[in-house]
């Protein structure tokens, strides 16, 4: 059956963009649907965050062209935008008081043979991040931008799917991949329900620069209404994620910027020399979100779409692009063996590979989150002996570096830095290490409908 594509990705966010350069390289061709303009979502103003990317999150970022333009600059010796995580100095205290001298601390070194040397991970700005996915997307003729575009209808059969936008015109694909976020309107429309649950707390975001270096440090450090991490970006700079409870959190958004400058100071102390924000002030409503199922038919959730956690450890970002690696991998299998890219069988491998890694790592954080954020003595008391035995037992010290740097598990091919490219782009060769991954085919609720064929135009929009 001749589809206008082998692959739609709706939402060309972080992960879409990232699965849908692996696909493209792995020779599928891809329309990403996005609601929004891409120069919009270019703008400096788009997201105030920065994302602590794993190594091997890291690894297909080179893998995929796009690491290039994030540390090219530093082959000339002046500036770059990933910022290494060479330590991570996790501790517990109270705001303006002196933390609790027993902490846990990571350092790359300590694993420097599992790591190739290089450090835990690195901390890149979303705008920065997203620059660079946009370029390479640019490069590859097999990818299609549809933006701004809004999605009226998906309709799938037994040979295809089709997305129906609101002028009523069409696409058509074997395999739709929804990464269109948090609130997912292809996972609604799917019928996918969510189980979630809040954090009753917020995330303030922003963006200091610091008198004294950094030394390539991450401090985590857990106060009573959430934790407070300081991430090193390039230079005297860092990324800020004060968490608080909503209400507290909405004052701190409130106050004019001498008395935020102050507030946050009081929770740096004055290990950094005077601090100072650089940066708009950003504000996230956190909670937990985990789809009940990341497949529907001829459909498969990825990124923030499938499980939504809390920045507790970082990872959000670090999953959805293991999404997009396996994703990538098993449809490169698929059609070496002349299957069709949305047959059930094939899904259901995807989420054999990524829903039980990604359902402990969300509830990992959850526990964390709880153990960390409150201030009851004996649980305090508990939490800080636990840091420092964790800080005493060199193997599991070293269990938790190597989760932080992503290279517990069963890795897609990408995140250990084998490109497609390199492979011969079309993927046709079987990649050698796929297991097999049970399921079979599934019938999904929802009401996407299903019909028989339509003819497909394509609709308007920008097309990089
Ligand atoms: C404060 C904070 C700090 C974080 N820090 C880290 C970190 O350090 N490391 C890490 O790994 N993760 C981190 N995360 C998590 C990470 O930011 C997210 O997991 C990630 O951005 C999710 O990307 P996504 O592409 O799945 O979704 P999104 O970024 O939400 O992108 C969704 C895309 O879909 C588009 N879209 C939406 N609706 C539609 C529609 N109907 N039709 C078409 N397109 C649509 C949107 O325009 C957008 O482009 C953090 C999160 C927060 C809140």
């Amino acid at each position: 059956m001749k589809t206008d594509f082998d692959i739609l990705v709706v939402g060309g966010g972080l992960v879409g963009l990232t699965a849908a350069l692996a696909c493209a390289q792995a020779g599928f061709r891809i329309g990403v649907v996005d609601i929004e303009k891409p120069s919009a979502q270019l703008a400096a103003h788009h997201d105030g965050r920065a994302s602590a990317i794993s190594v091997a999150s890291f690894r297909m970022m080179r893998a995929l062209g796009v690491a290039d333009a994030l540390i090219e600059k530093k082959v000339r010796g002046d500036d770059t935008h990933a910022g290494p995580i060479r330590k991570i100095l996790v501790s517990d205290g109270q705001a303006g008081a002196t933390p609790s001298p027993l902490t846990l601390f990571f350092d790359s070194a300590q694993i420097a043979d599992a790591n190739d040397g290089e450090p835990l991970g690195y901390m890149v700005e979303n705008r920065r991040m997203r620059h660079a996915l946009h370029a390479e997307a640019k490069k590859c003729e097999n990818i299609t931008w549809i933006a701004p575009a809004r999605i009226k209808d998906i309709i799938a059969d037994d040979a295809k799917t089709t997305i129906v936008f609101d002028d009523d015109k069409t696409l058509s694909a074997s395999l739709l991949v929804a990464a269109d976020g948090r609130n997912s309107f292809v996972r609604r429309k799917a019928g996918i329900g969510v189980m979630s649950w809040p954090c009753h707390q917020k995330a303030i975001v922003t963006t200091v620069e610091h008198e004294l270096p950094h030394g390539d440090i991450a401090h985590e450090l857990f106060l009573p209404a959430g934790p407070f991490a300081i991430l090193p970006l390039t230079g005297n700079r860092a990324s800020i994620v004060w968490t608080e409870t909503p209400r507290a959190a909405d004052a701190a958004m409130a106050l004019d910027d001498e008395s935020f400058a102050a507030e946050l100071s009081r929770r740096f102390g004055d290990f950094l020399g005077w601090v100072k924000p650089i940066a708009p002030r950003w504000c996230y409503p956190l909670s937990f979100q985990h789809a009940k199922t990341y497949v529907g038919e001829r459909l498969v959730l990825v990124g923030d779409a499938a499980h939504a956690i809390h920045p507790i450890a970082g990872q959000g970002f670090n999953m959805g692009m293991r999404d997009g690696a396996a994703l990538a991998e098993i449809l490169v299998q698929a059609r070496a063996e002349g299957r069709d890219l949305g047959d059930g069988f094939v899904l259901a491998q995807f989420e054999a590979w990524r829903k039980f890694d990604n359902t402990a790592l969300t509830l990992a954080c959850d526990m964390f989150n709880r153990l960390f954020s409150n201030n009851i003595a004996p649980v305090k008391h508990a939490r800080r002996i636990g840091l420092s035995v964790v800080d005493k037992l060199p193997p599991v010290r070293q269990f938790f570096m190597k989760e932080a740097s992503g290279q517990i598990g069963d890795l897609p091919p990408l995140l250990r830095g084998e490109a497609y490219k390199r492979r011969g782009g079309s993927g046709s060769e079987r990649p050698g290490n796929i297991k097999r991954r049970g399921g079979s085919g599934s019938e999904r609720p929802g009401n996407i409908k299903r019909r028989g064929g339509s003819g497909s135009d394509r609709p308007g929009g920008v097309v990089l």
